[in-house]
């Protein structure tokens, strides 16, 4: 009888739905605007939030019907994991993925809720406070999952 937790005896694709969300952090940082050169193709972060992410809560106002309302708004799915460029270095999903493991500031082992460190600023701001034209003054990062 072994004691691994499920993370560690099943394949990503054999987890229940349950399991699934549960690997979630909620850190958001995948809801922070993208910006992608057109000719490099390269990937960058700003300090903008989707219009959705409820900063109290640090959880999708629209959860259910992210996809519908923002087209860009991937779902993670076992299957597209390794595939993604632009996948945050501290998603719980990207650290499953590469390691085969959850690192110890994750809730489900530490039995506590997420550091600060690891959730995205508070000085965050919200889409709807973003002209367009201004987005590219927003850029704090680079992707570097190249
Ligand atoms: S980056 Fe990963 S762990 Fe963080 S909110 Fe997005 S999907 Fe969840």
């Amino acid at each position: 009888m072994t004691n691994k937790p499920f993370w560690k005896k099943k394949e990503l694709s054999q987890f229940s739905t349950v399991e699934w969300e549960s690997i979630c952090t909620h850190c958001g940082q995948c809801c922070l605007i993208k910006l992608q050169d057109e000719n490099s193709e390269d990937v960058f972060y700003t300090d903008i939030i989707c219009r959705y992410h409820d900063c109290k809560t640090h959880l999708c106002k629209e959860y259910q019907n992210r996809s519908r309302l923002v087209p860009a708004c991937l779902k993670l799915t076992p299957e597209n994991l390794g595939k993604i460029r632009w996948i945050p270095d501290l998603c719980a999903y990207n650290i499953l993925y590469k390691t085969g493991d959850l690192p110890s500031w994750h809730p489900l082992i530490s039995g506590q809720p997420l550091p600060n460190k690891y959730k995205i600023s508070s000085h965050v701001i919200s889409e709807l406070d973003v002209p367009e034209e201004e987005l590219e003054n927003h850029i704090i990062e680079e992707d570097s999952n190249d």
